[in-house]
């Protein structure tokens, strides 16, 4: 028995949010005195870079292939059989949660998702999620034998070990996919925003994207990524790829400022978890200051500057 943790790789890096998973993996492996095996499709990664998070052996599949959840989740559960894993480990991400039900349904798994503790294995193999967009905790058992964990990024702290690991290669190979690529957009060039720790925030209250130089330059300074409310993005002054919200990305950030963002119900469903919310707008009454941790009441555009002067220096 061993457990199995799923890397992503993204432009020929593992993600942060990989390394949590193989973390988070090698504490159940230990729990359950067994190994934390990592598996790696792609091409030029450092696969020592897994050891040093907890990963005792890397089963690398080399693959020039562009990502397809299908013949992903099929490779992953041939390795799973190979190396008798009966828990795999995959990160909350948009990667993780198309992978995540083929291959419980593939390995006749329990499912959870967007899970943010370690099991509980006292009575059964109870794990915390966060449900209703971050509103409200579910505990469930995971009652099959074999089980699949999605693991909600931001949510566990890396573990370091002097360690490499080792790194076998498989006889599992990455099989054709039924689904047939027609572009890939990828955001470049950024911080990810669902890996940021801090995160700046944009709502219509910055009146253009004319303006938004002002939220880049302190999300520059800050080491944040930038993310926007939804009218924005749907205005066309942001990408889609920075909403956030309900029916947008949901992230967890150790800070989250929002900047002229009323803050709606929708809105804060996908940022409500984060751990230090500041809110800056000009209405007193803006819903925001409710969920803030700190709020300050004022014009954005005498705020922002002397913000971005005060991280300067
Ligand atoms: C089904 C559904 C799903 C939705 N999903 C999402 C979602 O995922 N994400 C999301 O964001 N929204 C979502 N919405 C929309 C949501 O209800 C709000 O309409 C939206 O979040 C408002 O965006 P906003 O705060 O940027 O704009 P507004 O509501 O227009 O608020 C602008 C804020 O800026 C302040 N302001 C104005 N000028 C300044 C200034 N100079 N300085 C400082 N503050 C200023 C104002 O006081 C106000 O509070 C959804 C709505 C529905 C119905």
């Amino acid at each position: 028995m061993s457990v199995l943790v799923f890397a992503e790789i993204s432009d020929g890096k593992f993600k942060k949010a990989t390394f949590e998973a193989v973390s988070y993996g090698r504490q159940v492996a230990d729990m359950l005195g067994t190994e934390v095996v990592a598996l790696a499709i792609g091409n030029g990664v450092n696969t020592a870079d897994l050891g040093q998070y907890g990963a005792q052996t890397t089963i690398h599949i080399a693959s020039s292939e562009s990502f397809t959840p299908d013949a992903y989740a099929v490779a992953a559960n041939a390795v799973a059989n190979e190396v008798n894993a009966s828990i795999v480990i995959v990160s909350n991400t948009y990667t993780g949660k198309s992978i995540s039900p083929r291959l419980a349904q593939l390995m006749g798994a329990s499912l959870a998702t967007n899970v943010v503790s370690l099991p509980n294995t006292t009575q059964g193999f109870v794990v915390k999620r966060g449900v209703f967009s971050g509103k409200a905790f579910s505990f469930v058992d995971l009652q099959r034998d074999k089980k699949v964990i999605a693991i909600t990024p931001n949510s566990f702290e890396l573990a370091t070990f002097d360690s490499t690991g080792t790194t076998t290669s498989s006889s599992v190979s990455l099989g054709s996919s039924g689904l047939s690529i027609t572009a890939v957009n990828k955001v470049t060039g950024k911080i990810p925003l669902t890996e940021a720790e801090v995160v700046v925030s944009g709502g219509r209250g910055m009146k253009g994207p004319e303006n938004w130089h002002m939220i880049e330059e302190l999300a520059n300074i800050l080491g944040a990524a930038t993310a926007c409310s939804k009218p924005v993005s749907d205005m066309e002054w942001r990408p889609h790829s920075e909403h956030v919200g309900q029916t947008g990305i949901t992230i967890k950030p150790n800070l989250y400022i929002a900047i002229g963002i009323s803050g709606a119900i929708q809105h804060l469903a996908g940022v409500s978890s984060s751990k230090v919310i500041v809110a800056i707008n000009k209405d007193p009454e803006a819903p925001f200051f409710k969920a803030a941790d700190y709020g300050i009441v004022g014009d954005a555009f005498d705020i922002l500057p002397q913000l971005i002067t005060a991280a300067k220096n």
